[in-house]
């Protein structure tokens, strides 16, 4: 009983220890809302903080997130040369 106990706990803090080491990973919602600042910032050449890892992240593994990303990118750097 003691030796299931311990390692009911040692899974616990494995688990704990995975949700520490990758942090906040964000879903299709929370890129598509940071969508547009983080091309404004790839344009500006802004240096990466903590949500441009994650959209970038995002961005590498969802194809969709991608398309869209650069879309958008085409469409800010038109606006860009037009100012
Ligand atoms: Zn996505």
């Amino acid at each position: 009983m003691m030796s299931t106990k311990l390692r009911v706990e040692q899974v616990r803090s494995l688990i704990i220890d995975v949700v520490h080491t990758q942090p906040d990973e964000i879903g299709c919602d929370e890129c598509a809302a940071l969508l547009c600042a983080y091309a404004e910032c790839c344009l500006l050449g802004s240096p990466a903080s903590e949500w441009t890892v994650h959209v970038e992240q995002h961005l590498a593994q969802c194809p969709c997130c991608r398309q869209e990303f650069e879309a958008l990118l085409v469409i800010l750097r038109t606006t860009v040369e037009e100012l």
